[in-house]
């Protein structure tokens, strides 16, 4: 394995793959970088070799064409690669990744960030159930291995993902027992004038919706899940209707899918000092690029939905454009794609992701003893203590309360607890940042991240003066 390339591509989705292309296209040599088997990133994931002969479906012809393209091109691809650390060596990148239990360095001028999303689930009591998994989770079950996520399923949340989803459980022979979401049909219309530019995905929406209205499955608008029942297992559900003092009610389901939007994965690109910016139509924090993917620090770009959630058909274009851009800079003469169709694209996905938002009326559901941190154990309660004696900040209530300290890194609480405490402070959520990142941005083994050592060799400080 050569170490040293001209770039390096973290994130083999639509955003970083066809980046990669673009730029080992212009005459570059580049490596891209995947934890996953196989690139195609969260929306073109590949199937498990046990179900390869499964029917294609849209997203998995375009993960193909992808993984054929990628294959007959001179791009170094690195697949189960974890990038856990990443550093500026005077003038090039040096990654820390590990790979079949071990950590290598690979070393580039230029870095990509592709990093894509992770989804976000609005706690509500019982949400830590088992048999309650993410929206997006659930596609990843279904493209990665076509499994279902139980029997009778209730599937909530906001945006499209939710009708995707249930749509999916039926083809997949599943029942789907309701369709419980905080979107109103009324806030559907309104984002009509911005879904028309891409007809052929307005298309497929209004056919997820048509199944499910024909099977006769109960869709509940302007509501959400309010209780998950069960003690091992989940047992049902109660929904209620937002914002009115509805009693709700019950399915009983043996297994939930929610999830409540998108977050853009932001933390190496905050840890490699690109400043950040709050716009909840882009899935809260993101960082500062332009459309081609630069930035204001030198020899390194971001891409696709980790610099605004804006969908899979923008994150392919922002790809060719990021790719050709740092073709460009890195002295190739190489064409320059016309930015029109990644802005009519980006006008769909930011109005998706608009109406994905986390809801207020959703966090109102909460009660004092309702996890909010799953890693520590921490209900609302512990949250809200910390806030009254003065934490300010996601990294006050860490300090507190290890909030963000377990294995997840507080990727799962942090925008919970961002929204609690805007809540008791009456700050707008713009003001309460996320909390300062730190290596290692994946869950590593002790000994990698350690290193090798002789306990001689420790330095152990004088005692202190008495
Ligand atoms: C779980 C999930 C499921 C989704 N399912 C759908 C769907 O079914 N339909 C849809 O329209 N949209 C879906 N989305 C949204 C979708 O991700 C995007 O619109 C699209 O995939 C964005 O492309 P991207 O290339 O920017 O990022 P992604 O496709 O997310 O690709 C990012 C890649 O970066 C890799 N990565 C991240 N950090 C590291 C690291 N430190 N080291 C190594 N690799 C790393 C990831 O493994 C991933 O493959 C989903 C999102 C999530 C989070």
């Amino acid at each position: 394995m050569s170490t040293h390339h001209d770039i390096a591509v973290i994130g083999a989705g639509p955003a970083g793959g066809n980046a990669a292309l673009v730029a080992a296209r212009a005459g570059l040599d580049v490596v891209l970088l995947d934890e996953q088997p196989v690139p195609g990133g969260q929306v073109w994931r590949g199937k498990s070799p046990s179900i390869h002969s499964a029917p294609q479906t849209p997203e998995s012809q375009s993960g193909d064409a992808l993984r054929q393209a990628l294959t007959e091109s001179a791009v170094e691809q690195l697949t189960d690669a974890r990038v856990w650390d990443i550093r500026r060596q005077d003038d090039r990148w040096a990654l820390q990744v590990l790979r079949n239990g071990e950590s290598h360095e690979v070393a580039a001028s230029a870095l990509i960030l592709a990093t894509g999303a992770r989804e976000y689930v609005q706690p509500v009591p019982g949400w830590t159930t088992p048999g309650v998994i993410g929206l997006a989770g659930a596609t990843a079950l279904f493209k990665q291995s076509l499994t279902l996520p139980g029997t009778r399923t209730v599937v909530s949340g906001t945006g499209p993902l939710v009708f995707y989803v249930a749509s999916e459980i039926r083809r997949l022979g599943g029942e789907v027992a309701a369709v419980v979401t905080p979107n109103t049909r009324g806030e559907w219309a309104r984002a009509l004038p911005a879904m028309a530019g891409q007809p052929r995905l307005l298309g497929r929406g209004a056919l997820w919706v048509a199944d499910l209205m024909l099977a006769r499955v109960p869709i509940l608008w302007g509501h959400a899940i309010s209780e998950v029942f069960g003690g091992n297992s989940v047992t049902g559900v109660r929904a209620r209707r937002l914002g009115e003092n509805d009693p709700g009610q019950e399915f009983s389901a043996d297994s939930v899918c929610v999830g409540h939007g998108l977050i853009p994965q932001i933390e190496a690109a905050q840890m490699l000092g690109v400043h950040i910016l709050h716009d909840p139509a882009l899935g809260g924090w993101v960082p500062e690029v332009q459309p081609d993917g630069a930035t204001r620090v030198d020899g390194l770009y971001l891409t696709g939905d980790g610099c605004g959630i804006r969908g899979a058909t923008a994150a392919a274009l922002q790809g060719v454009l990021t790719g050709a851009r740092v073709a460009r800079d890195m002295g190739k003469s190489t064409h320059m794609p016309s930015l029109r169709p990644w802005r009519r694209a980006a006008k769909f996905g930011r109005a998706m992701t608009a109406l994905s938002q986390p809801r207020a009326s959703v966090a109102a559901l909460t009660t004092d003893e309702t996890i909010v941190c799953r890693c520590e154990s921490l209900r609302r309660a512990d949250i809200l203590a910390e806030i009254a004696i003065g934490a300010q900040s996601t990294n006050a209530v860490k300090s507190g309360r290890r909030a963000g300290m377990g294995p997840c890194g507080g990727k799962y609480c942090q925008t919970a607890i961002a929204a609690l405490i805007a809540a008791q402070t009456g700050k707008p959520l713009s003001e309460i940042a996320p909390p300062t990142p730190r290596p290692p941005l994946r869950p590593v083994p002790l000994s990698q991240a350690a290193g090798d050592f002789d306990y001689d060799d420790l330095p152990i400080p004088k005692p202190a003066p008495l």
